[in-house]
């Protein structure tokens, strides 16, 4: 099944359009860490949204939600942390102080910078929950979107830096992959070339 984007017809999981589809040979990676992405509407309208390759990767280990400014999601588990770096007030937890995620779900706020602080700003109820900071010590790899920030992952980057940090290298590795693959079709199919990449050989 696909959908229409902009006049083509496209993949139902990687939403590229069907002539650059990026899920031939994709690399399953299940994982024992459990993530809630909180998705700000627009992003769903966007084709360079990457929490839907994240879910794609790691299957019934990710949740996809719509963000409620008011109120948290009725399927969101507990505990849950939120993942987001901590401007003003008390420092946030490190992944570092935490030994262990079994049990925890990890929300990311699947949006543009601009809106997940927006999103933080709104619901009282995300500005409750303990919160947890990235180090990333490289610059994101994430091409697709103007203005990026230094130091600001996109979100399956966050996702793959929690999972290398918290000893799960595989699925870290599946979720780069699927990233560097989905934007090599990307700026394929903007180009108006064929999805061809090193990527789909390896
Ligand atoms: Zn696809």
């Amino acid at each position: 099944m696909s959908k229409a984007f902009a006049g083509h017809p496209c993949c139902y999981r990687c939403t590229l359009p069907l002539s650059h589809c990026c899920c031939l040979s994709i690399a399953l990676a299940p994982s024992s860490l459990c993530w809630t992405l909180l998705t700000h509407p627009r992003e769903y309208l966007r084709l360079d949204n990457t929490g839907k390759l994240a879910k794609v990767v790691l299957r019934s280990g990710c949740q996809r939600i719509r963000w409620q400014r008011q109120m948290p999601p009725l399927q969101l588990p507990q505990p849950s942390y939120l993942i987001f770096p901590n401007e003003t007030g008390q420092p946030p937890l490190t992944l570092e102080q935490i030994p262990s995620p079994a049990g925890i779900n990890l929300i990311v706020l699947d949006a543009t910078w601009q809106e997940a602080r927006k999103m933080l700003r709104q619901s009282t109820w995300l500005q409750r929950l303990p919160r947890l900071q990235l180090m990333p010590e490289q610059l994101s790899q994430f091409r697709l979107r103007r203005h990026q920030q230094a130091g600001h992952l996109c979100t399956i980057e966050a996702m793959a830096l929690a999972h290398l940090q918290w000893s799960e290298p595989i699925q870290s590795a599946a979720l780069l992959k699927q990233l560097d693959r989905f934007q090599h079709h990307y700026q394929a199919w903007q180009s108006g070339h064929p999805p061809v990449n090193n990527a789909d050989a390896s």
